[in-house]
């Protein structure tokens, strides 16, 4: 059997056992449609309400503001389409950031064909936002700020507490999607000033195709899903009783690990990067080292192209991916890393290991070293070519 060494946890996680456990019965035993009034429903409407309870716990909510979806995508075109046609009144104006995944910067863009009106705010090298530039961005209209929690490329994680001050002080709603926080940083969303939030089981060690927005009560907005009376009548469809249980379980675990799980990934990443700058010239780690989420290591790497390097890791077992993962099939350069002001031959020489509870420090080392040979071999390669043709 080939070596199989996952570094792609900002993709997407493995299921842990645990939450897998309890997912089965819901799958077998208590299959019941959960809107049902027999034993078998009832257990299913239970176990939903146990999950709600446990995701709104995770992020210091009330129950009655969580809402499952199939995912951080529909969490997030919920959240922001919602609340901005139901505020439209108030104002047709929006800000959020150049670095958004595409769920919100895609949203945002077909909102623009519903005649509102965009800001995208510029991210430093570092890729942090500036907070003086979001207070002048501010206009009479703007009825929504959304900014990431952190980055699924770069980790790069924003300064929401201050933005959540700032969206309070001028009576702004303010989202964020931290799809790519829960399990990684504590959040409060009272304490964060946070008016609605996305999350992603997948992210976090629960299955894919489930998720959450957190949406404070009181705030309007509209369906994006009609139908059935399910999740108070604001989006509608029978539930995915397993996956929101496992999406419950998964979310108590990681929240609950947090410290344990920051301590060891920020030693596989420390000991990631100074072994490669030990052994290699020319290598940038992208985005700040010090607001970042710990597993993530994103670098630029002189003189390489990020395709060729990641077949070859692959042909090695290993697992990672390139700046603009959702982008593999085009070929512009990651919107992320051109926002932090990469060339296009910086962004396409990028590439990006998150590391995960998958991982041990054995696997750190194996990626480590195979990525240095690999490196090696391919500026051997590229120098004997420029010779050839310098003839
Ligand atoms: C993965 C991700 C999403 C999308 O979540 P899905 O559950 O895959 O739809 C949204 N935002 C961020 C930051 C992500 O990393």
């Amino acid at each position: 059997m080939e070596r199989i060494v996952y570094a792609d946890h900002s993709a997407t996680t493995f299921v842990k056992d645990e939450v897998l456990r309890e997912m089965l019965p819901y799958f077998t035993r208590n299959f019941g449609n959960a809107s049902s009034g027999y034993s078998i429903g009832r257990n299913a409407r239970l176990a939903i309400d146990n999950a709600r309870c446990k995701v709104a716990t995770a992020i210091g909510a009330r129950s009655d503001e969580i809402y499952f979806t199939s995912g951080g995508s529909e969490a997030d075109n919920m959240i922001i389409s919602g609340i901005a046609r139901a505020n439209k009144n108030r104002g047709k104006h929006i800000i959020t950031t150049k670095i958004e995944h595409m769920a919100i910067i895609n949203t945002c863009k077909n909102l623009e064909k519903e005649g509102f009106d965009i800001t995208y705010l510029d991210v430093d090298e570092g890729g942090i936002i500036n907070l003086n530039q979001l207070i002048n961005s501010i206009r009479e209209d703007t009825i929504l700020i959304s900014v990431m929690f952190a980055n699924n490329e770069i980790g790069t994680i924003e300064p929401i507490e201050q933005i959540g001050k700032i969206a309070k002080e001028n009576n702004i709603l303010f989202h964020t999607d931290a799809v790519q926080a829960i399990g990684n940083v504590e959040i409060d969303v009272h304490k964060l000033n946070i008016d609605a939030l996305s999350l992603s089981a997948h992210k976090f060690y629960g299955p894919k195709g489930i998720g959450a927005a957190y949406i404070k009560r009181d705030i309007d907005f509209h369906n994006l899903i009609f139908g059935g009376h399910q999740e108070k009548s604001k989006r509608a469809g029978t539930e995915n009783v397993p996956a929101i249980v496992g999406l419950g379980k998964a979310i108590e675990i990681s929240t609950s690990n947090i410290q344990r799980y920051n301590e060891k990934l920020l030693n596989y990443r420390n000991y990631f990067i100074t072994k490669l700058q030990n052994n290699l010239d020319g290598i940038k780690v992208n985005g700040t080292m010090i607001n970042r989420l710990p597993g993530n290591v994103n670098i630029c790497i002189n003189g390489i192209d990020s395709q060729t390097m990641l077949a070859m890791l692959d042909m090695y077992g290993i697992c990672a991916s390139s700046g603009s993962a959702c982008n593999t099939s085009s070929l512009t350069p990651s919107h992320v890393l051109s926002a932090i002001g990469l060339t296009k031959e910086q962004a396409n020489g990028s590439i990006r290991f998150t590391f995960g509870d998958a991982n041990s420090f054995l696997d750190i080392d194996y990626i480590a070293n195979t990525l240095i040979m690999i490196i090696k071999k391919l500026r051997m390669k590229n120098r004997t070519k420029i010779t050839y043709m310098d003839i």
